[in-house]
């Protein structure tokens, strides 16, 4: 049932401007990530959902409910936060059935939700021990059983992966997600890291310095992004300079400032105006022609390699060969690189240049 709707909702600490009026709908059921750089306003927001901050600004709603002046114990939310710890008196099963136990469900069943849930997050050999006694990953993962056993539909979740190591932290991201659809819950996921975001969420909210630049779901951001900031944040990309030269048969004509030609499918753009080019590293080939290029770098990434290439006006160029490629993968060797048209996409060349666009504030 839980829609959350924040309405023009925004928090200010004297001249900062933490977060600065935003308006988002998470609807029932729905996994939606908040990400962003550090320092961008995430974990003020989800706190402002939870009630844990105090908006200066606009409103937050919960199943058309305004919450104003509502605590965090009366909104019924289930919530993993980075430092609201464990109670530390209560065995780890205890922490776990507390949502229950003080919804006064029987005894019986607060036992087999709190078992449930540390069955899910491997915990149930520790859940006679108190917090103090296990270690931060696990910390976490018990927050998280506690959170899923509260039995509340709407769950808030503030980094809450951040202390497990990175293979744990990929599981769970895979059962965060399967527990939230099973269990039917809406979810709200603060994360910085843009490979957790994608491989959780239906949808993403890009924020930037207080505010949302994007929001769509996860390929959308990948493959279309609307902004260059999204476009250099999620996944890896070659942001290239230059002009439409020409436009023909659906197609635009880039003259890149180093000097090669790129073909993109898309014929938004002005002829003559400046653009900027987005096109990932897996969608840049070697070929015959296009442009000339030196290679600089070669990083062995597992199944590819990423290779790096200078072009004549020392721009660099990333790309991905298959590990058989191996003629590629020689320093100073020269070639032409040709872009995907159907992969790239053409953005106008922002007013402040394209530094100013991506920087992370
Ligand atoms: P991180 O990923 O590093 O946790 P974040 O995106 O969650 O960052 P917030 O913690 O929401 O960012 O902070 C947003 C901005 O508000 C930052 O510039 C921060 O310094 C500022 N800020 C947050 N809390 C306070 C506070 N209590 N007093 C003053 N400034 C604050």
């Amino acid at each position: 049932m839980p829609e959350v709707k924040l309405v023009g909702i925004g928090k200010r600490y004297g001249s900062v401007v933490a977060v600065n009026s935003v308006d988002l709908t998470v609807h029932d059921k729905e996994y939606v990530t908040i990400l962003g750089p550090s320092g961008c306003g995430k974990t003020t927001l989800i706190r402002m959902i939870a009630g844990i901050i105090e908006p200066s600004q606009g409103k937050v709603l919960i199943d058309g409910r305004d919450m104003t002046g509502v605590p965090i114990e009366d909104r019924d939310i289930g919530y993993v936060f980075q430092n609201i710890a464990l109670f530390p008196h209560l065995t780890v099963e205890n922490n776990v059935s507390y949502g229950p136990r003080a919804k006064d469900r029987p005894p019986e069943e607060q036992a087999s939700v709190s078992r449930r849930f540390l069955d899910m997050v491997k915990l149930l050999d520790k859940m006679q021990m108190f917090p103090g006694e296990l270690c931060g990953g696990e910390q976490q993962k018990a927050s998280l059983a506690r959170a899923l056993a509260s039995g509340s539909k709407l769950l808030l979740l503030d980094e809450p992966l951040s202390a497990l190591d990175s293979r744990v932290r990929v599981d769970l991201r895979y059962e965060l997600r399967r527990l939230a659809k099973e269990l039917g819950l809406t979810t709200i996921h603060v994360t910085h890291d843009q490979e957790e975001a994608q491989s959780v969420s239906d949808r993403i909210v890009l924020m930037r310095a207080g505010a949302v630049v994007e929001t769509g779901s996860p390929e959308e951001l990948y493959t279309r992004p609307k902004n260059i900031f999204t476009a250099n944040f999620i996944g890896e990309t070659n942001l290239l300079e230059g002009w439409v030269e020409e436009i023909r048969d659906g197609m635009s004509i880039i003259e890149l400032r180093n000097g090669g030609k790129v073909q993109v499918n898309q014929t938004d753009q002005p002829l003559g105006d400046a653009v900027v080019i987005s096109v990932r590293p897996e969608f840049v080939f070697p070929t015959d022609e296009g442009m000339k290029a030196r290679v600089t770098h070669v990083t062995y990434m597992g199944t590819y390699w990423r290779v790096t290439a200078t072009t004549e006006d020392e721009e660099d160029v990333g790309f991905d060969v298959a590990t058989f490629d191996s003629n590629l993968l020689t320093i100073g060797k020269e070639l032409y690189l040709a872009v995907n048209p159907k992969a790239a996409v053409l953005y106008p060349r922002p007013e402040n240049g394209v530094e100013e666009a991506i920087k992370l504030e």
